[in-house]
């Protein structure tokens, strides 16, 4: 099969691999998307990994056992690989795991671990069924393009009667514009990317705050209830100056969720942000296993937003381009299509 590497500093190709073999509870899924996420940095920075690629839609098309997955069924694939014992894979959270199986361990090499190949191995458990009236395309925004901040959203509850703060509107921050739109929130955003400022709107955010304007935090201030802060505020940039802005940003009593990954330390002031004002911090990865049904159902109902989100789709023998096309900013969730060119 093919599979994706990366061959130098902004450098990439598709090489042939051994089709990875079915074992114990292990689907083999023929993957049909493959949403683009974070991997363009390995390829900036020119570092090749058998690991390349974590969101995949596609078919089922081979079991070892008898199985919670048949032959022929389309699946949204969860990424990583869950014990399936402990507590938190027992109630849905399993991206928390603490025993996340081995993959090359158990099957000799991390072929079929990553996405960005024609096929992968998953445990059927973590395998979501895709309604028929869904598209794959569509089934594959409930990877990263719609699954952190659903999960954050979740947690928070936020509903129609919310105003809620989106900093960084990449495609994880514009899947964000999406689902709080179908919740009936009111979707103030913080990005410096024109062409991602316009696509919000697009999406339906009300304003969009460029974040380097020194008056960032008082127009988004300006634009809430008497002034008093947003209900809820999801970062997704993983910057600290951001991570500042939802803190200062929210309302007293409100909340704050991290969804952006960042390796630099937020100072946070334990008086003045937690206790005098009462703000309640949210980490969120991922979402709740519980919760895949439901976020089938709204990705049934916003396909016309899918539409927009979805900015390209490449071939597997195109991902040179596709890569360019992400460094350069210009655009929402990028799809790539492991089998175009081959058979469909
Ligand atoms: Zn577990
Ligand atoms: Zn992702």
């Amino acid at each position: 099969m093919k599979q994706v590497q990366i061959n130098g500093a902004r450098r990439a190709g598709v090489k042939s691999v051994d089709q990875p073999q079915t074992r114990d509870n292990w689907a083999l899924v023929k993957v049909l998307a493959a949403p683009m996420c974070t991997e363009y940095k390995a390829f900036a920075a020119g570092s090749d990994s058998p690991l390349l690629g974590h969101e995949a839609a596609g078919v089922v098309v081979d079991v070892a056992q008898p199985s919670r997955v048949q032959v022929g069924d389309r699946v949204v694939a969860m990424p990583t690989n869950g014990c399936g014992k402990c507590a938190l894979c027992l109630r849905g959270d399993f991206i928390h795991c603490q025993d996340s199986l081995d993959f090359a361990a158990l099957h000799g090499s991390l072929i079929g671990a990553g996405t960005m190949a024609q096929y992968l191995l998953k445990q059927d458990w973590m395998l979501v069924p895709i309604p028929d009236e869904i598209s794959i395309d569509h089934a594959a925004m409930a990877c990263c393009g719609l699954g952190p901040s659903y999960g954050a959203m979740q947690t928070m509850r936020v509903d129609r009667h919310d105003t809620v703060l989106i900093t960084g509107l990449g495609p994880v921050g514009l899947g964000g514009v999406v689902n709080a739109v179908y919740r009936g929130a009111r979707v103030i955003g913080v990005e410096s990317n024109q062409y991602r400022q316009q696509l919000a709107i697009e999406l339906g955010a009300d304003a969009v705050i460029d974040p380097r304007d020194p008056e960032a935090l008082s127009q988004v201030l300006a634009l809430t209830h008497d002034g008093r802060g947003v209900d809820k505020a999801i970062d997704c940039s993983g910057v600290v100056a951001a991570h500042r802005l939802c803190i200062d940003a929210a309302r007293r009593k409100g909340m704050v969720a991290f969804v952006g990954e960042c390796g630099d330390d937020t100072p946070l002031r334990i008086s003045d942000d937690m206790i005098r004002k009462g703000l309640r911090l949210v980490g969120s990865w991922h979402y709740n296993l519980a919760d895949a049904p439901r976020l089938m159902r709204t990705v049934g109902e916003v396909g016309a937003q899918l539409d927009k989100l979805i900015t390209h789709r490449f071939g597997i023998n195109d991902i040179q381009n596709a890569w360019e096309t992400q460094l350069t900013g210009q655009c929402g969730k990028v799809i790539l299509r492991p089998w175009e060119g081959d058979d469909v």
